[in-house]
């Protein structure tokens, strides 16, 4: 822990697979983690439907070991929890079970999909955590785990969706300097980025069999997902990093905030996104 932070920000990172939070996430968590914040990963499913070849508990075991060595890249916490890939319904068990995991981890700050989106399980994800937020500070809904006596702030991952309406940032994030974590963590997720997301986009015969240079084919797709973030957001880093600085950011993660959380402020995100000067 860093002598800036005496007293370490709890974020909690919710995605409906495993990946989703080194996606939208993994550089703020990479930065979170160089100040010594605690940072939790949790998908709700286990990802057992995400693959061509293999399925149910060989897969989920799988991710499961992927996971592990993600957390490893920057000592993130990661937690899995039971629930069946593809098949996620924002059914009340579901909703205790993320109360409980909420409650039990006490964020300061939750991050998680936006309520539309192409897939069912990340609508479903963010549906469940919309319907956590306030009723965690219920004492008798799950009577059984002690109850927040605050509502944390809660905060969506940007994506590109256009109805509703497009996403529109709170809070953009230079992650330049941790671009090599975000890849790393990716990377650890060999099932999905040089198998699955591959063949289910019909490219798999691109991905190179040797480690270093797949590495390598992975890293120039994530910088660029980055580098889009960026250039999309321009207008914001420069308000919030300068003209100089904000003009020559190359990647950048973007975050929402949630009106069913508490509010996420010009004042508060301050200190929740500790991370500008
Ligand atoms: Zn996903």
């Amino acid at each position: 822990m860093s002598l800036q932070t005496l007293t370490p920000l709890r974020i909690l990172v919710i995605g409906a697979h495993p990946d989703d939070c080194e996606i939208k996430a993994g550089g703020v968590a990479a930065l979170y983690r160089q100040q010594g914040h605690v940072v939790r990963f949790v998908s709700v499913t286990n990802g057992n439907a995400g693959h061509h070849e293999i399925s149910g508990p060989p897969l989920a075991a799988r991710r499961a070991q992927e996971t592990l060595a993600s957390s490893a890249v920057c000592g993130v916490e990661y937690e899995v929890l039971p629930n069946h890939d593809g098949q996620l319904v924002a059914s009340i068990p579901v909703r205790w079970e993320l109360i409980s995991m909420i409650r039990r981890f006490q964020p300061d700050l939750i991050l998680t999909h936006r309520p539309n989106d192409y897939h069912p399980d990340h609508r479903m994800t963010s549906q469940l955590v919309c319907d956590a937020a306030y009723m965690v500070t219920v004492p008798a809904v799950v009577p059984d785990v002690p109850f927040l006596k605050i509502n944390p702030v809660i905060a969506f991952l940007s994506d590109e969706f256009q109805r509703p309406y497009p996403f529109q940032p709170t809070v953009v994030v230079d992650v330049t300097p941790v671009v090599e974590k975000i890849i790393d963590m990716q990377a650890a997720h060999v099932s999905q980025f040089y198998e699955w997301l591959p063949y289910n986009q019909g490219v798999l015969h691109e991905v190179p069999t040797d480690v270093e240079q797949r590495r390598e084919w992975l890293a120039t797709q994530a910088r660029e997902r980055l580098n889009q973030v960026a250039n999309r957001f321009r207008e914001e880093l420069i308000a919030t990093y300068g003209p100089e600085r904000g003009a020559k950011i190359e990647f950048a993660e973007a975050f929402e905030g949630c009106e069913y959380g508490s509010p996420l402020t010009k004042d508060n995100a301050k200190k929740l996104f500790p991370f500008f000067d």
